[in-house]
């Protein structure tokens, strides 16, 4: 168990973390695991998009010893900064599953129709791709500002404020449609006989695993 900071705050905590929620921390968004840091109940190492900036950020933050700042922890997946995702449009079925999960709001579409990117607005979290049931949805090299990689707190500072902003705006319309009885989750498949057997068990650890693999091939 880490030792609670009595002074410094989540909001502290939360400044230094990317925005990115993707949610490879183990935890359900930034600021989720800020609250978990600032509790003493997680390690400064789990953040990938967040890089060595975060990490040194976070250590000064807390006054560790700078010489022993923690690796990135061994069991967070890889991130592919610069990527952004791709739908093949031609295998999209419409269920809309990936609307919700989409922290920027950077998937467009309707309900049994196709959806698409866009992509200036997508981090490459790849959340899409693991709620995605037909693994229509890749990774491809773009650098757009949500994507662009960034080696120190303050380059990247104007792109954490946009995204934490996207996102909370995100979270307050899901929230209402999800009041309103129009959750993107809750409405019916589409095209549910399209899903195999197949593509609904397929492992999404070694879906992400092989994208990250076909990603760092094209770089
Ligand atoms: S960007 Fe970092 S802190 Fe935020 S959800 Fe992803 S891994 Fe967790
Ligand atoms: S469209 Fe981009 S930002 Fe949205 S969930 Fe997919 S990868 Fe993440
Ligand atoms: S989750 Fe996949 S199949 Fe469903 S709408 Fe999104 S891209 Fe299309």
């Amino acid at each position: 168990m880490l030792s609670p900071s009595p002074t410094v705050t989540v909001a502290e905590i939360d400044a230094l973390l990317p925005q990115t929620q993707c949610q490879r921390c183990g935890y359900a968004d930034c600021h989720d695991y800020a609250s978990a840091i600032a509790r003493g109940e997680a390690e400064i190492n789990r953040c990938p998009p967040g890089g060595v900036a975060t990490r040194v950020g976070l250590s000064m933050l807390l006054q560790r010893d700078l010489s022993t700042f923690p690796a990135l922890a061994d069991d967070v997946d890889a991130y592919a900064a610069e990527h952004v995702a791709l739908i093949d449009e031609s295998r999209c079925i419409g269920c809309a599953k990936c609307l919700p999960v989409c922290p920027t709001d950077a998937i467009i579409g309707a309900t049994k129709r196709m959806h698409t990117v866009i992509a200036d607005d997508c981090t490459g979290c790849e959340l899409c791709i693991i709620a995605c049931p037909v693994d229509c949805i890749d990774l491809a090299p773009k650098r757009t500002f949500a994507s662009a990689a960034h080696e120190t707190l303050a380059e990247r500072s104007e792109q954490s404020s946009a995204l934490r902003a996207a996102y909370n705006a995100h979270k307050i319309r899901f929230a209402a449609r999800a009041e309103e009885g129009l959750s993107a989750m809750l409405v019916p498949t589409a095209n549910a006989e399209a899903l195999t057997a197949e593509s609904k068990q397929k492992d999404k650890k070694a879906r992400l695993a092989e994208i990250m693999a076909k990603a760092k091939a094209r770089q």
